[in-house]
């Protein structure tokens, strides 16, 4: 299957993919909010904010023990903000409630020095909005 099973340590019978996947210490994913009133809309994502979010990723499970990346707003819920990038695709929204508090600042700049003057990264209440807004 192409899978990284080596080095992990699978029980025999529980061969499934996941559960290989587990085991394996290092693996971050990348989640989209499905759950609640407002699951993520995905539709019309652009590359460039693709880019940035696999980024955030590696960045979440390298600073937070492997911690996943969860997108909680992608091209929904802006209407009433009609020059939030969110609107045209460029813009995402990552989840901090896991993260330790203390260290959502690092994160960020960490994030900013990863991504370039290109995107914008603020940190919000309860989340990090991510844009690519080169001008
Ligand atoms: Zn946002």
């Amino acid at each position: 299957m192409g899978l990284p099973l080596q080095g992990t340590n699978v029980n025999e019978g529980d061969t499934t993919a996941a559960s290989a996947l587990r085991k394996f210490k290092d693996f971050k994913m990348l989640k989209i909010k499905t759950e609640g009133k407002k699951p993520a809309k995905v539709k019309g994502l652009k590359p460039e904010i693709l880019l940035a979010a696999f980024v955030a990723t590696g960045l979440c499970g390298k600073l937070f023990n492997g911690l996943d990346c969860v997108i909680t707003a992608g091209t929904d819920s802006h209407e009433h903000e009609p020059d939030s990038l969110h609107n045209d695709g460029l813009a995402i929204d990552i989840r901090t409630r896991d993260m330790p508090a203390a260290r959502i600042k690092e994160f960020a700049q960490e994030l900013r020095e990863c991504l370039g003057s290109e995107y914008d990264v603020v940190i919000e209440i309860d989340h990090i909005h991510i844009e690519f807004d080169p001008n």
